[in-house]
């Protein structure tokens, strides 16, 4: 992946110096309620994390990245990338303007808008604070045990989490809220692999623009995206953690669909080639 068109972003807080792993300040989120988020990899299901979003912004926050931070330099590359892009893709394909998000670097656990974040629950995004939380933990995750490195499916991670913050933008978690929030598991997992996928289909987008503008694409990269995107795959992760696959569990989509998706995106361009709530498959 080339960056170096690509600029730093001011939105990262580093939270990593910690002595206790939580935020600095940390406070427990909203009314002192701690939520206890079900383990999974790769974002939390937002119809979880929308339960709780009338509570005030988080207001711990952390330093810039060090300078001599390669990985956290690297983040704040693609988060800024990711901020040059959106700012023309709402310009051009929406009425909007683009409101950036924060991104927090942490370890372990820290405190976010939407409870306790913990890094077990792979990177998320809190629509009550709009930020993107990230233990780099994930990535040497990925690379060891999930069989997807390179810097490219690191940059994919992170333009999936801001996925979600287009989302949480657009309103598309809010109209879908209730159908997330219904008794009936298997229907309301549906609506949330439909937001995966979507958010998946974003990140696409955001490469396609990213590439177009700023040549940031090397050979290699789109399969390292499309690795990753497969290795969180829900029906993937199913079978290393349980041996066999329950559809109706799935949350996040399998690794087809993730893969199909963000290939959408990246092909097209276009947000309304990403409506996952209309199509099939
Ligand atoms: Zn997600």
């Amino acid at each position: 992946m080339r960056l170096n068109r690509s600029r730093t972003s001011s939105n990262v807080e580093d939270r990593r110096s910690g002595r206790s792993g939580l935020g600095r300040g940390g406070s427990l989120g909203i009314g002192g309620i701690v939520l206890a988020l079900v383990a999974m990899y790769f974002g939390v299901d937002p119809n979880v994390v929308l339960n709780l979003v009338d509570g005030p912004a988080s207001t711990t926050s952390g330093s810039t990245v060090a300078p001599d931070d390669p990985q956290g330099q690297f983040v704040a590359k693609v988060l800024g990338d990711t901020e040059e892009t959106w700012r023309s893709i709402f310009a051009t394909q929406t009425n909007g303007q683009y409101p950036e998000p924060r991104l927090v670097l942490y370890r372990g656990a820290t405190s976010t808008a939407c409870g306790m974040g913990q890094a077990a629950m792979g990177p998320f995004y809190c629509p009550a604070d709009q930020r993107v939380y990230l233990d780099l933990a994930f990535f040497d995750e990925m690379q060891r045990r999930l069989n997807a490195p390179g810097d490219f499916a690191q940059a994919y991670v992170i333009a999936h989490e801001v996925g979600h913050h287009v989302q949480n933008v657009l309103g598309i978690f809010e109209k879908h809220a209730a159908e997330r929030q219904q008794p009936d598991r298997a229907r309301a997992n549906a609506v949330s692999v439909r937001m995966e996928l979507q958010a998946d289909c974003y990140a696409g987008v955001w490469a396609h623009h990213a590439q177009a503008q700023r040549a940031v694409l090397e050979p290699g990269d789109v399969e390292e995206a499309l690795a990753a995107a497969s290795a969180v795959g829900d029906d993937t992760l199913q079978r290393k953690a349980q041996g066999h696959v329950v559809p109706d569990a799935f949350t996040h989509g399998s690794a087809a669909q993730r893969m199909r998706w963000f290939q959408r995106g990246l092909d097209s361009g276009q947000l309304r080639d990403c409506d996952t709530f209309a199509a099939g498959g």
